[in-house]
């Protein structure tokens, strides 16, 4: 059997070739694909600054330059999984609702032919159409998630609506798509409406890491704890780019400073190698905002290193 490979730097020039993640090859329809990226162009769920709709353009430019081989772990995701690059969910974007029902019916056919997915936002209002989907493929109240964030997204509504940025994770645990006791949230600061804003959470039975408990240390322990915590059953990883500090990921909506580093992107992503991980998303990237493209370019980086932690994923060894 053979597998795509991303298109090398030694074929033909980083500056150039296809406009896909990672310069994979593109796929119409998933069938015989193990992981697909796809983009979800949306960002009328976000609240504050627009330009998230140009996070899976600018995630895919910023790509270029990944290299197909992990060296600190040594996998080896191209060799082991068939990947490719699904496209874009063709959004309706005059119509919030409509777009989130589009989104919820291609991933519900992605994952029916037996493809998983890895997804490039969008803002955050897109995991939520998504998890629907995997719920439905993974049955009700089964997903793990492990939540990067600067913000808890567990408001009841926003402007009287139901589902944006900052609602969606309450509506997954309130529709039961996600088992809020395997849900651990990490990045979680800066100002709330309220005083108990992350409690809600904690109510639910997630474990709401605050970015204080993060500051100035590995977080490799906790992930050996979050490993324990989820155990076996499938684990979905939702990475908003603004749970890291606005110094390493300026170009995004909602900013907060104090954040985490990318370092410790690194190692939460690293550090979920041994969960059943089924999916993941990494939203929030509005390269408007972005003058040197580091943050889609680390948003790439991300979802690269999710690929990595896919079980299956041989890692080489000598
Ligand atoms: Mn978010
Ligand atoms: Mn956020």
């Amino acid at each position: 059997m053979s597998f795509n490979q991303p298109l090398g730097g030694n074929e033909m020039p980083r500056f150039a070739g296809p406009a896909t993640f990672m310069r994979l090859p593109s796929a119409e329809v998933p069938d015989g694909i193990d992981v697909g990226f796809v983009g979800i162009p949306v960002d009328a769920g976000a609240s504050n600054r627009p330009g998230a709709r140009y996070g899976p353009r600018g995630i895919r430019t910023e790509s270029v330059m990944i290299r197909p081989y992990h060296m600190a772990s040594r996998a080896a995701p191209f060799d082991s999984l068939q990947c490719a690059d699904l496209g874009d969910v063709p959004v309706n974007t005059y119509h919030l609702p409509k777009t989130i029902a589009i989104i919820e019916a291609f991933f519900s056919r992605i994952l029916a032919s037996g493809c998983r997915t890895l997804a490039m936002g969008g803002d955050h209002v897109v995991t939520l159409p998504v998890l629907r989907a995997y719920a439905k493929h993974y049955g009700a109240g089964r997903l793990g998630v492990v939540h990067v964030d600067a913000h808890a997204d567990v408001n009841d509504d926003m402007f009287g609506e139901k589902e944006t940025h900052g609602t969606w994770m309450r509506r997954a645990i309130e529709e039961k798509l996600v088992d809020p006791k395997r849900v651990v949230q990490i990045g979680l600061r800066a100002t709330g409406y309220a005083a108990d804003d992350f409690d809600w959470s904690r109510r639910q039975g997630a474990r709401v890491v605050p970015a204080e408990e993060c500051w100035n240390r590995s977080l490799s322990p906790l992930m050996e704890e979050v490993r324990a915590q989820l155990g076996a059953g499938p684990v979905y990883i939702s990475f908003d780019i603004d749970g890291l500090d606005p110094a390493y990921a300026p170009g995004t909506g909602t900013p907060e400073f104090a954040g985490l580093t990318g370092i410790q992107g690194y190692e939460i992503v690293r550090g979920c190698h041994g969960l059943d991980i089924v999916g993941g998303d990494l939203v929030e990237v509005a390269p408007v905002y972005d003058a040197s493209g580091n943050t889609a370019m680390l948003g790439a980086n991300l979802l690269y290193e999710m690929l990595c932690v896919f079980p299956g994923v041989q890692r080489r060894t000598g």
